[in-house]
C-alpha cells in the first residue's frame, strides 16, 4: 500500500501513531509533516521519539530550528521551519548535510523550503476533525514504501 489514513480521537492517540511509526521506521529516511498550526505534528514526534526509546523532554524546535536526538538506533533530526522566510536558508543552516544514510530526518513547515528539500519518503498529514485529528499516512519513496509495509494499526 502507499498510503493508511485514520482518525485520531485524543493526544494520546496521536503519540500512539507516532510510537506505531517509530516501530517501522529505518534510518535514511525524511518524513514530512503537514498540518496546520496545532495539528499535532510535534505531538506525534514526541510518541515517535519515546517509541525509538528517547526518555527525556521533547521541545517543539520552534525557536531553535532543530533538535537532535542521538538515540541507540540512529539518530533524529527534529526540524520546525515555521519561521524560514528564504528556502535558501536551508543550505545557509547546514541543514542538508542532516540527511544521511544513519539518521532519521522529521520536517514540520517542510514548504518553507520547497525546492530544496529533497523529496520526501513519508508524508503525514494531520488535520483538525471535530474534537481528534484525521491523518493520512502516505510513501514517495522504495525506502518510504517499505517503512509503510511494515506499519501496523
Ligand atoms: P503542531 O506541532 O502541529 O503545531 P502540537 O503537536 O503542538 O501541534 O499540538 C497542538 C495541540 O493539539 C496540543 O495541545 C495537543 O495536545 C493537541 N492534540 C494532538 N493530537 C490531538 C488529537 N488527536 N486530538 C485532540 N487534540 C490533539
Ligand atoms: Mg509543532
Amino acid at each position: 500500500h502507499t498510503s493508511v489514513e485514520g482518525f485520531l480521537a485524543d493526544e494520546a492517540a496521536t503519540l500512539q501513531l507516532g510510537q506505531q511509526v517509530a516501530a517501522c521506521l529505518q534510518a535514511g529516511l525524511q518524513l514530512q509533516l503537514h498540518g496546520d498550526l496545532g495539528a499535532g505534528k510535534t505531538t506525534f514526534t514526541r510518541g515517535l521519539l519515546r517509541g525509538l526509546g528517547h526518555a527525556g523532554r521533547v521541545k517543539s524546535p520552534t525557536y531553535t530550528l532543530v533538535e537532535s536526538y542521538p538515540l541507540p538506533a540512529m539518530t533524529v533530526h527534529h526540524f520546525d521551519l515555521y519561521r524560514f522566510s528564504d528556502p535558501r536558508e536551508w543550505y545557509d543552516a547546514g541543514f542538508a548535510d542532516y540527511l544521511a544514510a544513519d539518521t532519521v530526518c522529521i520536517v514540520e513547515w517542510p514548504q518553507k523550503a520547497e525546492g530544496v528539500l529533497p523529496q520526501a519518503d513519508l508524508t503525514l498529514e494531520l488535520g483538525v476533525a471535530g474534537e481528534g485529528r484525521n491523518y493520512r499516512l502516505a510513501a514517495h519513496s522504495e525506502t518510504g514504501s517499505a517503512c509503510l509495509s511494515r506499519f501496523q494499526t
